[in-house]
């Protein structure tokens, strides 16, 4: 949407067209009125403050007046009970004599005693927070996040988490507050009367003929520079932005066989997200659930996001969706949710970009670079590429 509005109004050119697979702008971003309130089908959505350009661009469409601020409050259910995120941060919430188990078992952790820094992100869970903290919450919960692909994941992408060193950790326990780096999102903007899907439509709008809906892209030929909808329509453009998942071109020609093979090597996971009406007594935003033996691993609160909205949604890796549903059940299939940052994944994606760059095809956002970027970062990344195609 950012790519587009920008290359009409600020480059003013008008010979392009957005095919979109839906029959509404948003993508994971969209939201519906559920039960009375904004529902964010995709799972919790909120814009980070942290990038100026992105909130004075966004706010031309949907006002900063329209928007309230927040700081963020979220927590971690632990079976001894629930504390703030993150939990390095917070371990002084716990009653005194855990908190000394938690710090022994953080000061025996490598990045403590000069292990060097393993490759894997489950290795590095032990190595940086220690026994303690992966066996109750990080195994756990990126257990149900990433199912059996935990393993086969990097440690190149850890800036999306907190970071807070032990010494850190130890004073957060003796001035009784949290220390440290906090993760994304501290503090953030969430519309006053919409949900997050609403500034999307409205920069949708904007575009006017230049978006298709129900077009859903099926192929891509790069010796003609042309895709191919389900129902058959082609486009042939000078060049082409693309922001889908790569293995939704069930056919590509004209990119040598190595590259297709890489294509298939990349991963993702499907989250289901489900409402529910009734109001939980809580005052967090949203919280953690590490328990295998809950099947959701996040549960965002609406009443805490207004006092007049009720309900809840929960977020659940689809392969952990349990049972059959009762009807009258809101709830959307997002089959594609998290890019997974698996160890091979940056030379994959390298090797593809550059080639696509070489046929005038450019991979856009979280899916088009098949990268774990929020909606702030991929509007940013927009407006870059806009100055360079
Ligand atoms: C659970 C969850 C929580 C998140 N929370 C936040 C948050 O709090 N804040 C934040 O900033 N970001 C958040 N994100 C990330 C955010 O969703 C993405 O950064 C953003 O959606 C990326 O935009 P995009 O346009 O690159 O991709 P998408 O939103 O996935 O858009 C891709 C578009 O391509 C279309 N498309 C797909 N396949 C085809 C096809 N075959 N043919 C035609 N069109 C197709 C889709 O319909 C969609 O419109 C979250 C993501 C998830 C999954």
């Amino acid at each position: 949407m950012t790519f587009a509005n920008r290359l009409k109004f600020e480059r003013h050119e008008d010979s392009f067209l957005v095919l979109e697979r839906e029959n509404e702008a948003g993508g994971l971003c969209r939201s519906k009125i559920v039960g009375g309130a904004p529902f964010d089908i995709g799972g919790g959505h909120i814009l980070d403050v942290r990038r100026p350009c992105v909130t004075e661009y966004l706010f031309q469409f949907l006002p900063e007046k329209e928007w309230d601020r927040y700081v963020r409050d979220s927590r971690i259910e632990l079976r001894s009970g629930t504390i703030s995120h993150p939990i390095e941060a917070n371990i002084w919430q716990m009653p005194i004599d855990e908190q000394v188990e938690y710090l022994e078992s953080i000061a025996k952790a490598g990045c403590n005693s000069g292990a060097p820094m393993p490759e894997k992100f489950v290795d590095w869970i032990y190595w940086k927070l220690g026994e303690k903290i992966a066996a109750a919450y990080m195994i756990p919960y990126n257990k149900k996040m990433f199912g059996d692909q935990l393993d086969s994941l990097g440690t190149y992408w850890l800036e999306k988490l907190p970071s807070v060193s032990f010494k850190e950790t130890l004073l957060s326990c003796l001035t009784r507050k949290a220390h440290g780096r906090q993760p994304g999102h501290a503090e953030y903007f969430y519309p006053k009367q919409y949900g997050y899907g609403e500034v999307w439509l409205r920069i949708a709008k904007t575009l006017g003929d230049n978006i298709r809906y129900g077009q859903k892209i099926c192929a891509i030929n790069f010796d003609t520079n042309t895709v191919t909808t389900a129902d058959g329509s082609k486009y042939q453009a000078e060049k082409i932005i693309t922001t889908i998942p790569w293995a939704e071109f069930k056919e590509i020609d004209g990119m040598p066989e190595d590259l297709r093979a890489d294509i298939k090597k990349l991963k993702h996971t499907a989250v289901q997200t489900r409402y529910f009406p009734e109001n939980v007594d809580t005052d967090s935003q949203w919280t953690y659930f590490p328990s295998p033996d809950l099947p959701y691993h996040r549960i965002c609160y609406r009443h805490t996001v207004h006092n007049y909205w009720d309900g809840y949604w929960t977020e659940t890796n689809a392969t952990r969706v349990e049972g059959e549903l009762e009807d009258g059940v809101t709830r959307f299939l997002n089959d594609y949710a998290y890019p997974l940052n698996t160890v091979e994944k940056p030379q994959i994606m390298a090797r593809l970009l550059k080639w696509c760059h070489t046929r005038n095809v450019f991979g856009l956002g979280r899916w088009g670079e098949h990268q774990h970027y929020n909606s702030d970062l991929t509007v940013e990344r927009a407006m870059a590429l806009v100055e360079c195609v």
